[in-house]
């Protein structure tokens, strides 16, 4: 038998179109521990039957459900690669693996529904809109319950809303400075407890519209995707009939702040923050860099657009470390502390390490903004220039950005900022020169 994993890896191999034309591959079974275990299908399967899915379709009925779990008869008939949740996924395995989790286990979705129904946008079926989430993934048990039954397979929501009451320090003390006022609607009370609705996300991409997005080929997206992570989904090289991807990684909640109705409304001001994962700060507050101070920013700006009449959205992505995670971020600190923390040199030290300084791919980012329905953004409340321009380049329009207050900066953040401004981030303030930014130096570790 052989296994797609160990096809030939040819790296001069130029490949600019998936082919249609079957793969002459036998059925990848093997047998384990005396189950006959299925490796991946392949579009010539004889037993092959995906269920129809046709990513941009106007209606949830023309679009299909998202299937992509191999339970029942979803060996068959899945239409999509990977596993539902995310990184999730995985201990989802470990609950099966530990007997924990009964595979026969039917979710009662009893209740379970959104408190506000988000009507669609036309942007859910404009082609090329929406890439890296499932427009109909907050309905699907009440959508596609039906086809589930029928057909004996397992679907899985991919989005769900909910209301949220938010208590944080720092509103408190917005509020006490008199700098937000309760309305007993956006901001609570005098504790400055802010009411919300929010959005979780989990990602669901359509593979030739995430290469479009990254002015790459859908053959070279599923060559890397598939060769990078050792292997993890034959199918995205055996099944290139299947077009969507349940990639194991974090997505993305949007908090809403106002009546989310309004959020499409072009007479209706919005304030947008699109904050990217920075536990050690935001959850942790570590003074190294801006990251929850700007989330908080955020947070008072939003808040405020609320109680003049619009909206805010602060959308926070799973995204730590520019993506390439924690632990390869306190390398970066360490080599940073060790050999000299100037903002000249905040850049490079990432990149020595990670080999990129960002792997973020705000490409993707403003699907969720795009499913909202926004057209504009009055109010953007960030420096970064990625962010503008992949909000900007997918069609939502940005009139004034806002940047983060000298005041609200942490001591230590400044050589982030700094280097980041110099690299193109926006400000209203001074752009520092090579020479300058040499002189922007953090904390040392002495003493700690
Ligand atoms: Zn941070």
């Amino acid at each position: 038998m052989t296994s797609v994993c160990n096809q030939k890896h040819d790296d001069s191999l130029e490949i600019h179109e998936v082919s249609s034309t079957p793969i002459n591959v036998d059925k990848a079974t093997v047998d384990y521990f005396g189950e006959k275990m299925r490796l991946a299908t392949f579009t010539q399967d004889i037993d092959i039957d995906a269920i129809p899915l046709e990513w941009s379709a106007t209606t949830a009925a023309a679009r299909g459900p998202v299937v992509v779990s191999k339970y029942k008869k979803g060996m068959a008939k899945h239409n999509a690669i990977g596993a539902h949740a995310g990184p999730y996924s995985i201990y989802h395995a470990l609950s099966v693996a530990s007997k924990q989790l009964d595979l026969n286990h039917e979710p009662d979705y009893t209740n379970a529904h959104p408190p506000f129904n988000f009507p669609q946008q036309e942007q859910w079926s404009t082609p090329g809109k929406i890439v890296s989430m499932d427009p109909f993934g907050h309905m699907v048990p009440w959508i596609y319950g039906d086809i589930a039954k029928k057909e004996n397979v397992d679907i899985k929501p991919t989005m769900s809303i909910t209301k949220a009451v938010l208590s944080i320090p720092e509103i408190k003390e917005e509020v006490q400075r008199g700098n937000l006022i309760p309305d007993g609607k956006i901001v609570l009370n005098d504790q400055g407890e802010m009411a919300c609705t929010k959005i979780a996300v989990d990602p669901v991409w359509h593979l030739p519209g995430v290469a479009q997005r990254l002015n790459i080929s859908e053959a070279e997206l599923r060559k890397a995707l598939f060769q990078d992570t050792n292997g993890m989904y034959p199918e995205l090289i055996s099944r290139p009939d299947i077009k969507v991807f349940c990639p194991p990684i974090g997505g993305v909640t949007a908090y809403i702040f106002g009546d989310p109705s309004d959020l499409p409304k072009e007479d209706k001001r919005l304030a947008l923050r699109i904050h990217d994962e920075c536990s050690g700060s935001d959850v942790f507050l570590s003074d190294i860099c801006s990251c929850r101070c700007y989330l908080i920013f955020g947070l008072v700006e939003a808040a405020k657009e609320a109680q003049n009449g619009g909206n805010g959205l602060v959308c926070y992505y799973r995204k730590e470390g520019r993506c390439l995670g924690e632990v390869t971020k306190y390398l970066v600190y360490n080599a940073r502390k060790r050999g000299g923390d100037t903002a000249d040199e905040y850049f490079h030290r990432t990149e020595c390490i990670a080999g990129v300084k960002d792997a973020r791919f705000q490409e993707l980012m403003p699907d969720i903004l795009h499913w909202l329905g926004i057209t504009k953004i009055d109010k953007m409340l960030s420096m970064s220039n990625m962010k503008h321009d992949a909000i900007v380049d997918s069609g939502i329009t940005i009139d004034e950005r806002i940047e983060i207050p000298d005041y609200l900066l942490p001591a230590d953040s400044r050589v982030e900022i700094d280097a980041k401004i110099a690299a193109g981030y926006f400000t209203n303030g001074h752009v520092y020169t090579t020479e300058e930014l040499k002189k922007v130096e953090g904390r040392k570790w002495e003493g700690l």
